[in-house]
């Protein structure tokens, strides 16, 4: 006579081998082969510089990370294709110079003149930002709480020597609050995170803030940004004082509040030369208002080309001339820079100006952080800082960016499905 426990017992006796054949098919090399790529960009052409290719490639992506490149991937083993013939592929690309911390302060900087990553990064394909010194070393885990954990964008930050950051007068410029053991300590905490530390905002003549700012970046080895509103410091003694790797941002404007870096005949000067030579890196931040075509083109035509095409990115500068990083590189690419050029400085040259060279390529292995673009002809016009156009026939535009192997923006749909096929609702 059977009882419903010899019956389970039997129908489980009979289940288990079928079973541990289902799990042994499962585990089994090879056996998910229909999932082994998550997505397969398929015909694009890769521009990569790192690993120096220009040219169509395959690329596939599986759990986040690039698997394949190659000229050639079958596609029955992708779950997603996506068709990106007659497109441009790159490496996600790395803003290094944003404002992204809100805080809690109103000052100059938090408050008001901020704004989040991801409202923004996508759309343009970038998808790693730097925030160059809105918080300091006390407001960082605020700022990290806030911002650089709720963000899909990677967000990494350069800390400013003021230890609340861009509050604003007088307490960013209290020599007191500059202190380069705290600073180095706090980087030392949050070495994935924090990739430099900024001066920027200091009126007075006394070396003490720069000195600090350089020190607290000697003791932790990271780069030291200058984000230079230093009006009565030379640029003479601040490019001297800047080591190898340090990196110049605003470099091509003529303000009140800094010297240029050409002379009145237009010329670069020879101290300039110099820093460039002795590796200083020279980054665009162009701002609301930090870059003007007539420094830029003459420097352009001296071979001071930008090696970061930083933004600047805050509400100011977004609805200003700079727009966004791509408005930023079509200047670029109107003034004569090839694309190519273009792409490296928006992708591997930042990577190493930061330091950080898993970033910025799409070698095997790298994180999927991808970006596709078209380049439109027609008639586009380009607006500086001061409000003068330049003409030009074509304009980059983002058609998809992948973070870390998600589709984060599609402008045109061509990684979705027809509608047609939604079979939701059947009529
Ligand atoms: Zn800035």
């Amino acid at each position: 006579m059977f009882c419903a426990g010899h019956m389970r017992q039997s129908v489980l006796n009979v289940l288990r081998p079928l079973y541990l054949l289902l799990l042994f098919s499962v585990l089994r090399p090879g056996a998910m082969i229909a999932q082994d790529i998550d997505i397969l960009l398929r015909g694009g052409h890769l521009i990569d510089a790192k690993n120096k290719i220009n040219g169509r490639m395959d690329i596939a992506v599986s759990k986040g990370r690039i698997v394949k490149v190659s000229p050639s991937i079958p596609s029955e083993k992708a779950e997603r294709v996506i068709d990106l013939n007659g497109l441009y592929v790159t490496p996600g690309l790395i803003d290094i110079h944003t404002h992204v911390f809100v805080g809690p302060e109103a000052g100059f900087a938090n408050g008001f003149y901020s704004v989040s990553p991801d409202d923004f990064t996508f759309k343009s394909g970038v998808t790693t930002v730097a925030d160059a010194g809105t918080s300091g070393w006390r407001s960082f885990p605020l700022f990290k709480k806030q911002v650089i954990d709720r963000s899909q964008t990677r967000v990494l930050a350069f800390l400013n020597i003021a230890g609340s950051g861009m509050t604003g007068f007088p307490s960013e410029e209290d020599i007191n609050d500059m202190d380069a053991r705290m600073t180095s300590l706090v980087i030392g905490q949050y070495p994935d995170i924090i990739v430099g530390v900024k001066i920027g905002h200091y009126r007075g003549s006394d070396w003490t803030p720069f000195d600090r700012a350089a020190e607290a970046a000697g003791i932790s080895d990271v780069p030291l940004l200058v984000e230079c509103h230093l009006p009565l410091l030379p640029l003479e003694g601040i490019l001297s004082r800047m080591k190898e790797g340090d990196i110049y941002t605003h470099s091509f404007c003529v303000a009140s509040d800094r010297e240029c870096l050409l002379d009145e005949k237009g010329r670069i000067k020879p101290f300039v030369a110099e820093a460039r030579k002795k590796g200083i890196r020279f980054d665009v931040g162009h701002g609301g208002g930090m870059f003007h075509f007539n420094v830029a083109i003459p420097a352009f035509r001296q071979g001071l080309w930008p090696d970061s095409f930083g933004t600047d990115l805050h509400r100011i500068s977004m609805n200003s001339g700079m727009k966004n990083m791509l408005d930023i590189m079509s200047k670029y690419l109107n003034i004569g820079m090839s694309f190519e050029d273009i792409i490296s400085r928006a992708t591997w040259n930042p990577a190493q100006s930061l330091k950080r060279e898993d970033l910025g390529h799409l070698g095997e292995g790298a994180v999927a952080d991808i970006a596709v673009f078209s380049i439109r002809e027609g008639r586009f016009g380009f607006i500086d800082a001061a409000g003068y156009r330049l003409d030009g026939d074509r304009r980059i535009e983002t058609e998809l960016t992948i973070r870390a192997g998600r589709v984060v923006y599609d402008q045109n749909g061509i990684s979705a499905r027809s509608w047609l096929e939604n079979q939701t609702i059947k009529f």
